[in-house]
Order: structure tokens, then sequence, then C-alpha cells
């Protein structure tokens, strides 16, 4: 990885550097050479990016005018030639104050409530989620040690504060490396459908990034790089599945029982407390259709990709038109001889041209060559979704339609039918069938670029809507009585993301069961805390996925942050638990359930995977990013 902070010298001439700029995102290349170069008068506020509300595509330049455009290009010119014939001379790093100016500057708000929250995603002027403690400091005699279950994302952040904090731990994974999700879709098309410079640690910032949207590969080496950076491997055992975790009340210990995967061995590990890190997209939903295994072709899941099935002139059958489907058709399409979607709910798509497209060369440079640009640029793609796209999700009471839930929500759907029937217009047979009848936001939606439908639109590419009925050794039966001969089925049928912390048990006090405590209704107390569970902490628990405000990397950071201080408090007052009040966390999930009802996924009777067996909401977060920041 590279480090963001060094200066690398240039020579580029002006009309290069003017060349250049044309790539530059300008509302964040403005800030970053006012830090750099310690000239606020590049914050000029005929330049303010206007920000207005998002209910269709974001606007390039945040929607600068091309007057604002060509000003602010020719006083970041005069910026770059400065710094470069002053021998590369750094401004003052700015103070607590000229932060504000910038982060005004930008989100074109007084930070205010988002203020400290802000400071943490620009990692300015430090690592906000540095531990600023030691466990040799505050508790050196005491015995203190937690497991880590899982090293993907949650638990490379989690495992890395610990580090920094001095706490004794280990972590248990079940795959032989590190990534998580990452590491297991391998499936052709996968990548990201958030900008990776939001999609990486607020403390782990990334200069180099080749797309804005990375493929499976570069994603999975920025989590291996994290963890080779920061030393984390050496906690992890691999290829070790978790089976139980018993909270032993007389000495209030977890005990917690693994499994080798490679010579089937049992064993046991006691902590002081257990992090679970697992995700909620990681166990593969099979459909459960009559004669599933009669089928004697190859049949796969997305997740679990069968890279030895050679799909050259097969007939396959992809089942699900979701995000994984979505990026799998196109990839496949030009190998198979045929090709039937079976699509239950068509998804929206939000045009994103730019989706597969490289980073731009200027762009590039001037990551390279700006120090702290990434950052900016990173927290720019933050500020956005942050602001984003929630407020078209949100309920308007007094809005009376049939599908949409608020009048910005009704023209956020008239421009995403726009964008439909465009699409499709040689293709009015293929139109009715993708049109979604349902609201924009209620499930996630698609980045289009225009892969997806050519794909669809090929001749041997054929969308059946008709229900599946039943599989049989050689193909799809649907309600119509057609069978749908085929060589090989992909299941792009998601995951079973309410059943938390399964297939693991967990056993608190007075032997109560989790899975039984639940009864299939998963409730945390901020995703964190699970009453009658002491010391038990879940990271990206009960409603705490994002449907389209931002990253969810943040909400580990965040609730590994909390975490942490948990511990700090353990350890300062000698305590030994710290568990949630029954009634604190019931009043928590009743105000989660309200505000759930007034979201575009919570509102909508369309079935996603953000609810539960019963309809319930519990897998995502309602409310603002800074309200978790807030809590945690
Ligand atoms: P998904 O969004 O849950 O989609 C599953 C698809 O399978 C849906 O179209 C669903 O139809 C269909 N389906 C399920 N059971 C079926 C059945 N019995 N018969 C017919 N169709 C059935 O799963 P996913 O596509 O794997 O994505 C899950 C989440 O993973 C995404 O929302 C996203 O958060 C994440 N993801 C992200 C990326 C990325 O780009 N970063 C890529 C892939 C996944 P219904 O819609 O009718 O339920």
């Amino acid at each position: 990885m590279s480090t963001e902070l060094a200066i690398e010298p240039f020579d580029e001439s002006e009309d290069e550097l003017r060349a250049i700029l044309l790539d530059a995102d300008l509302p964040a290349l403005l800030p970053a050479l006012a830090q750099l170069t310690g000239d606020f008068s590049l914050l000029d506020e005929e330049l303010r990016p206007p920000l207005r509300p998002m209910t269709a595509a974001v606007e390039p330049q945040g929607g600068m005018t091309p007057a604002a455009q060509e000003k602010a290009r020719e006083l970041a010119l005069a910026a770059l030639i400065g710094f470069r014939d002053s021998g590369y001379r750094a401004g003052e790093e700015p103070n607590p104050e000229q932060l504000t100016l910038l982060a005004e500057f930008i989100t074109g708000v007084t930070p205010g409530e988002y203020r400290p929250l802000l400071s943490h995603e620009l990692g300015l002027p430090t690592d906000m989620g540095l531990p600023l403690w030691n466990k040799n400091d505050i508790a050196p005699d005491r015995d203190f040690r937690v497991i880590v279950i899982g090293a993907g994302q949650s638990g490379l952040v989690a495992s890395h504060r610990m580090a920094q904090a001095g706490v004794e731990f280990i972590v248990l994974e079940k795959n032989a490396d590190i990534g998580g999700t990452w590491y297991e879709n391998t499936y052709p098309g996968c990548r990201l459908d958030t900008s990776n410079f939001a999609y990486s640690y607020s403390f782990a910032q990334k200069t180099d990034w080749k797309e804005q949207f990375s493929s499976r590969g570069p994603i999975f080496n920025y989590f291996s790089d994290v963890a080779d950076k920061f030393g984390l491997r050496k906690y992890i055992r691999f290829e070790t599945e978790v089976i139980s975790a018993v909270f032993d009340e007389t000495r209030d210990m977890w005990v917690v029982t693994s499994r080798n995967l490679i010579d089937g061995t049992e064993h046991v590990d006691e902590a002081n407390a257990v992090i679970t890190a697992v995700g909620q997209l990681n166990r593969p939903n099979i459909p459960d259709i009559a004669g599933i295994d009669t089928f004697e072709g190859p049949a796969f899941h997305t997740a679990r990709w069968r890279h030895d099935v050679d799909l050259t002139g097969k007939r396959v059958a992809v089942v699900g038109t979701g995000a994984s489907a979505f990026q799998v058709i196109p990839s496949i399409v030009d190998e198979v001889s045929d090709m039937t979607v079976f699509q239950r709910t068509p998804p929206w798509m939000q045009p994103t041209p730019t989706y597969h497209s490289p980073i731009s060369p200027g762009l590039r440079w001037l990551f390279d060559h700006v120090p702290y640009y990434n950052r900016w640029f990173r927290f720019y793609q933050f500020w956005i979704s942050v602001e984003g796209r929630r407020p078209v999700m949100v309920v308007d009471p007094e809005w009376k339609h049939e599908v949409s839930i608020s009048p910005m929500n009704e023209e956020f759907r008239q421009y995403l039918l726009g964008h439909l029937e465009k699409t499709y217009a040689d293709r009015p047979d293929l139109l009715e069938k993708v049109t979604p009848h349902y609201t924009p936001g209620a499930k996630r939606m698609m980045r289009d670029n225009g892969v997806y439908p050519a794909a669809l639109k090929r001749d041997h590419v054929h969308l059946e809507t008709t229900a599946i009925t039943e599989i049989t050794p050689t193909g799809i039966r649907t309600a119509d009585g057609v069978l749908h001969e085929v060589d090989v089925i992909v299941f792009a049928t998601g995951f079973k993301a309410s059943e938390f912390l399964a297939p693991m048990t967990f056993t608190g006090r007075g032997g109560i069961d989790i899975h039984e405590q639940w009864d299939g209704e998963a409730r945390a107390y901020m995703g964190i805390h699970v009453p009658n569970f002491p010391n038990l902490f879940i990271i990206l628990g009960p409603n705490t996925n994002l449907v389209i405000n931002g990253s969810i990397l943040l909400f580990s950071e965040l609730a590994t942050n909390y975490i942490l201080e948990c511990f700090k408090y353990l350890l300062e007052d000698d305590m030994s638990t710290v568990e949630i009040r029954q009634d604190v966390h019931d009043e928590f999930n009743a105000k989660v359930d309200v505000a759930s009802r007034g979201m575009a996924w919570g509102a909508s009777t369309v079935n996603s995977w953000y609810k539960n067996a019963s309809g319930r909401v519990s897998q995502v977060w309602p409310y603002q990013l800074v309200d978790y920041w807030d809590l945690t």
C-alpha cells in the first residue's frame, strides 16, 4: 500500500499540468491544495460545490458551473506550480478552525454535529480510532483475553485496534485466508458497487486504486495488505470453525469450542470476551425448490463458484436477479451457448456509466502527487453518500401514492423509469419484464453501465419471469409447465442474512440459547449487545447494515471503537462484564422499528434480504450515519 503523505517530486510543464487538471475532481482538490499549501484563499466562496439534493445521478464536479470549474482549475494550476517551484514546501498542519473551514467548503454546511465524524473519516489530524490507552498501563496484572470470530473486514479492524491497545486476543477463522466475503465470492464479474475510496478503512487510506469500483481481486488484496501491514496474521487461526460458545457464569468466562477443518479435531479456548465479526452475508441461501437434489449437472451458488466447471457452450440457468446475478450474467454471457435468467422481482438500476472505468490518468497523477488529495476525495465520496440518497428514501406521511413514498422518491422513480425506457426502447418485451413496480430504495439498487441490459438483449439469453415450480434431472420447470432444459444451474439467490450467528450456538446466562431467545427475530442494542449475553460483542449485528447511505466499513470501525471503550472501562474499573439491560435494549429496538417503517425498505411490502421471515426489518440501519457515530 502506498503512503499518501510521501511527496513525489514532479517536473510536469504548465501545459501538462493543465491537461492533468482536466481529470481532477475539483470539490476535493481545492481543500487538499489549501491544506497542503496553507493558502486558504483557494477556498473561494464562488467555487463552493452547490450540493443539491440528489434525486438523480451524482452531478459531475458536485454541480459546479463551467465557469467555476475553469476558475478552480486556474487556481489549482497556480497552487501546483507554486508547490513545485518552492521545492515542495508544504503548509502547517491545519488547526481545528482551519479544518472546520475546509470541511465547510466541501460540504456546504457548518459541520456541527458531523465535525468529529468527518475528522474520523479524513483521518486528520490523527487516526481517531486509535485507542488512547494501553492494557499494560491501566491493568498490567489482569488476565484479559478476547476471542474474535472471523477475519473478514470487521475482524481485521477489531484485531488492529486490540493489538494497538495491547489487549491479548486470538482470531478464529473458518477460511484459509483473511477477507471473509471477499475471500468467498470469486464469481465472474464480482466487484464493489460502493466506491472503494469510501469502502476502505479511515486508518488505511490508499492512493493507488486503479478503479473507483474495484473488482474482487484488488479489494481482496487491499484487505490482505492491511493484514500484513499491521501484522495481524499472527493472531489468526485459519481453517478453524467455531461450533459453540458458552458463558460460564461461575467464572465470567466464555468457553469457545472450535473445529480444525483440516484434521477435524476439536479445540476449546477460553476468553473474557467474544467479538463476533462474521458479517451478515456469509451463508448462501439455496432455495428450497422441489427436486433440487435430482438435477444431474453442476448446480452451485455464486458464493461457491465452481471454477472447475467450464461453461463454454453450455446451457446455463441463472436463478435470481440481485446484485450478484447482475454482475455474473454479463460476465459469462459470451461463454455460454444459451442462458435462461429466472427473475422473481426486477431490480431498479441507477445509471453509472463509469462503473467499470479505470481511474483517469490525470486523477491518478493527482493522487500520487498531491498529498492528502485521496483523503479529501474519499471524504467527498463519503459526504455525498452520507447526505446522498437517504432523504429520497424517507417516507412522507402526507404523500399518497401506490408506489412512491414522497415527492422526492417519486421524482427519483420517474428518473429511473426514464432510464429503463431509454435502455430498453428497442425491446418493449423486455422493458415490461424488467420494470419494477415497487418503491425505489426498498431493495438494493444496481449500478448500470449498460452491460447487464446488453446481456439480456442477446439472442441466446431468455428472461423468464414465470415462477419456478420444480427442478428435474435435466432442468427447471416453471408454473406454466414448461421444462427449461439446462446443463448448469447457478443460484444467485443471496444469503441467509437474518439468521445471525448461525450455525454457531451461543449460550448465555441461565443456559439461554441465543437463537431460542431470538426465535427468528434477531435484535441487539446498537447491533452489538444482546441481553443475557455478557461480554458478547457483535460487529455488524442486527440493524447495522446499510442500504444507500455510506460504507459498511465505517460501521465496523465505529462498533470496534465502542467495544474497545467497553474493554477500557472493564480494565480500568476492574469489572468483569458489561451487558445490556433488557429495558434499554427493548426501547432501542422499538424505536428502530418505528424508524424502519419510515424508510422505503420498511414501508414497502416487497421482499428483500433486509427483512426476516416475519417481515421485520432486522438487518439494516434506519437512521443517519452520524446517529451511529453518536451512539457508539
Ligand atoms: P439478493 O440481493 O438477495 O438476490 C437474490 C436473488 O435471488 C433475488 O433476485 C431473489 O428474488 C432471487 N431468489 C431468491 N430465492 C429465490 C427463489 N426461490 N426463486 C427464484 N428467485 C429467488 O442476493 P445477492 O445478489 O447475492 O446480493 C446480496 C447482497 O450482497 C447485495 O444486496 C449486496 O449488499 C451484497 N452484494 C454486493 C455486491 C457488490 O457489488 N459489492 C455484489 C453482490 C452482492 P427476489 O428479489 O424476488 O427475492
